[in-house]
């Protein structure tokens, strides 16, 4: 089954969403297969948002992402790369849906809460970018059952 990055930036952790936004893509049905809080350095941030590193919004984006630890998540579902992306809307608070997470909790093109990988490709890469290995696990959800129906997975 597919598995996507996740990361609660510093605008969810210091706002004190942690448990609101994690609830969110539980109650959607995802698997999480990873969690852990780090504290990112300016060369894993270089990395991640290397596509990013010459717009002039680069060094605040950077700075912003170091404010406190982030939470990484690895979740796993059928196609959740776009799932996920779905809940998480466009790119500025501003214009993202309501009911999507930024629409529903930013209102910023930067402080928007997630990041969220954006294909199979790009999510197969950043997971070894923040996860070790062993820090993804591999057990069965007990719900699964309910999650999907028999011939979906
Ligand atoms: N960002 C910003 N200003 C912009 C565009 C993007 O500060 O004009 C930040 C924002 O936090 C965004 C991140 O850069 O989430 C990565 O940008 P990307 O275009 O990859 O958007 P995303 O995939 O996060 O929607
Ligand atoms: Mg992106």
């Amino acid at each position: 089954m597919e598995k996507t990055l996740v990361l609660l930036k510093p605008s969810c952790v210091q706002r004190q969403l942690i448990g609101e936004i994690l609830n969110r893509f539980e109650r959607r049905g995802l698997r999480i297969a990873g969690l852990k809080m780090m504290q990112l350095d300016d060369a894993i941030l270089r990395e991640h948002y290397s596509h990013l590193a010459d717009k002039p919004f680069f060094p605040t984006l950077a700075a912003s992402m170091q404010v406190s630890p982030v939470v990484a998540l690895a979740l796993e579902g059928i196609d959740a790369v776009q799932v996920v992306r779905t809940m998480t809307g466009a790119t500025n608070g501003r214009a993202a849906a309501p009911g999507t997470i930024r629409g529903d909790y930013s209102v910023s093109n930067q402080q928007n809460i997630v990041h969220a990988s954006d294909s199979p490709e790009n999510a197969a890469i950043e997971l070894k970018r923040f996860f070790r290995p062993e820090e993804i696990f591999e057990y069965t959800s007990g719900a699964r059952e309910y999650i999907y129906g028999a011939d979906e997975c």
